[in-house]
C-alpha cells in the first residue's frame, strides 16, 4: 500500500521481503527476501539505502541500535521505536508522562498478580511485553490459576523484562478509538480525524472515520495527546495511538491509552480512499523529511472493513460481483494466500450517510469472504 504513493512521488521503494511471494515483493520490483532479525541480511539491505522505515514493529532493537551507530537513517528511531515493541516500556513512559493508561503492573509470579488483582479486581488482562499482534499475546484471566501456564512459559529474549508479563486491569470501555497523526524529523506534525475501531476477538474489523458521536472535547484530548506523544518521544513517520473511550466517574467521556504503533496503521486504512493525503503517503513523506500533506477527509464518513479470510479459497467470483454489484466500494486485496482470520484485505466506502456507507462496505467484505452470498 505504500507503493502507489512512492510512484507518486517519485520515491524509489525497497523492500527486505520475509518470501519472494509476499504481499510487497509482488509489487515492489527491488525486494531482496531475507530475515528482518538477521543482522547480516539487514545491515546488507539498509547499505543500499537512503532512509529505512519499517511495516511491522518486530525487528529487534539491538539490531536497529547497531545500524544507528553505524551511520544510517533509521525513521523511527530505535529510541522512539522501542515504545511500539515492548509494551512494559510503553506503558512506564506513557505514566510518567502523564497520560492516562488503564492501571498496570509487572507481574513475574502468582503471588504478584494476585497482589495487583488485589487492588483491580479479576479478570485481569494479561500481555507479553513484546511479539503480541491482532490479540495473540492478550489472556483475559479470571484468577491466577488460569495465568500459570502463562506465567511459566513467558519469555521474550528482546524483551526488557525478559521473564516478567504485563498486567493491566480490564478497562469498561464504552469503544475503541484511534487517533492516526504523523510527525516529521523537522517537527511538522499532521493529525487525522479520531477514528472508532470495531475488534472481534483482538482483531480489527471495522474502521469508522470520523468516530460517529465523538464529544468534541474528547477529539481534541485525544488528539492533542497523540501529538504530545508522538513529540515526547520522537516519533517520526506515522503514529498510531489506540484508545478505550470510558465513561468518568462524573459521568463525563474520557480515555486511556491501549497501545503504540508507530507505521501505517489498520486504522489508517480508510485515508487511502477517505483523506486528501493517506498514511502512506504521510508516512513516506515524514520519514523523507518532506512536508506533510493535508490529512483532511474528502468525504463526511468513511468505512474501512478488514476482508478477513473465510472458508472460500477462491474469491475471484465473489470480487467480481462485489466490484460490479456497488461501483462506489473500493476493494484492496493483499496477494495473501486466504486462510481462516487472516487479513487479506479491505474495502471501503465513503459518503454523507453513515448507515449506508456502513451497509455498503459490509456487505462487499462479507460476499468477498463468503460470509453472505446475496
Ligand atoms: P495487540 O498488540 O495484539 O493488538 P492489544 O493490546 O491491542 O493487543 O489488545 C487487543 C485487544 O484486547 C484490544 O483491542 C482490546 O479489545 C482488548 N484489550 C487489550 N487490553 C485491554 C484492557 N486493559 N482492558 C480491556 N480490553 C483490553
Amino acid at each position: 500500500m505504500t507503493a502507489p504513493p512512492a510512484v507518486n512521488l517519485g520515491v524509489r521503494l525497497r523492500v527486505l521481503a520475509e518470501a519472494v511471494d509476499s504481499s510487497a515483493a509482488q509489487v515492489v520490483p527491488d525486494s531482496p527476501v531475507g530475515d528482518h532479525r538477521d543482522v547480516d541480511a539487514v545491515t546488507a539491505f539498509a547499505a543500499g539505502c537512503d532512509v529505512l522505515t519499517f511495516d511491522h514493529e518486530h525487528v529487534p532493537t539491538r539490531l536497529l541500535e547497531s545500524l544507528e551507530a553505524a551511520g544510517v537513517a533509521v525513521r523511527p528511531g530505535s529510541a522512539a521505536l522501542v515504545h511500539a515493541q515492548d509494551k512494559a516500556v510503553m506503558r512506564r513512559r506513557l505514566t510518567a508522562l502523564g497520560v492516562p493508561c488503564p492501571r498496570w503492573a509487572l507481574v513475574h509470579d502468582t503471588a504478584e498478580l494476585e497482589a495487583f488483582a488485589a487492588t483491580t479486581g479479576w479478570p485481569v488482562v494479561l500481555k507479553t511485553p513484546r511479539g503480541g499482534y491482532d490479540g495473540k499475546g492478550v489472556l483475559v484471566v479470571g484468577s491466577a490459576g488460569e495465568a500459570a501456564d502463562w506465567l511459566e512459559r513467558s519469555h521474550h529474549p528482546d524483551a526488557e523484562h525478559a521473564d516478567a508479563l504485563l498486567a493491566e486491569e480490564k478497562v469498561d470501555f464504552v469503544r475503541e478509538l484511534a487517533v492516526l497523526v504523523a510527525r516529521s524529523p523537522s517537527g511538522q506534525a499532521a493529525a487525522w480525524p479520531v477514528v472508532e475501531t470495531v475488534q472481534v476477538g483482538g482483531i480489527c474489523h471495522e474502521v469508522v472515520a470520523p468516530a460517529p458521536g465523538l464529544d468534541p472535547d474528547l477529539a481534541a484530548e485525544a488528539t492533542n495527546a497523540a501529538l504530545r506523544i508522538a513529540g515526547e518521544l520522537g516519533v517520526v513517520g506515522v503514529l498510531a495511538v489506540e484508545l478505550f473511550e470510558v465513561t468518568g466517574d462524573d459521568g463525563r467521556p474520557g480515555f486511556v491509552v491501549n497501545e503504540l504503533a508507530m507505521r501505517p496503521h489498520n486504522s489508517g486504512h480508510w485515508t487511502i480512499d477517505g483523506a486528501v493525503t493517506s498514511q502512506f503517503e504521510q508516512h513516506l513523506r515524514a520519514v523523507l523529511d518532506l512536508p506533510l500533506g493535508d490529512p483532511r477527509p474528502r468525504e463526511t464518513w468513511s468505512v474501512m472493513v478488514n476482508v478477513l479470510g473465510g472458508t472460500y479459497e477462491d474469491l475471484y467470483r465473489s470480487y467480481l460481483h462485489v466490484l460490479a454489484h456497488d461501483p462506489g466500494v473500493k476493494v484492496h486485496m493483499y496477494g495473501k494466500g486466504v486462510r481462516p482470520g487472516r487479513k487479506i484485505g479491505h474495502v471501503t466506502v465513503s459518503g454523507p450517510d453513515l448507515d449506508d456507507v456502513r451497509a455498503r462496505a459490509r456487505h462487499a467484505a462479507d460476499f468477498i469472504t463468503g460470509v453472505i452470498d446475496s
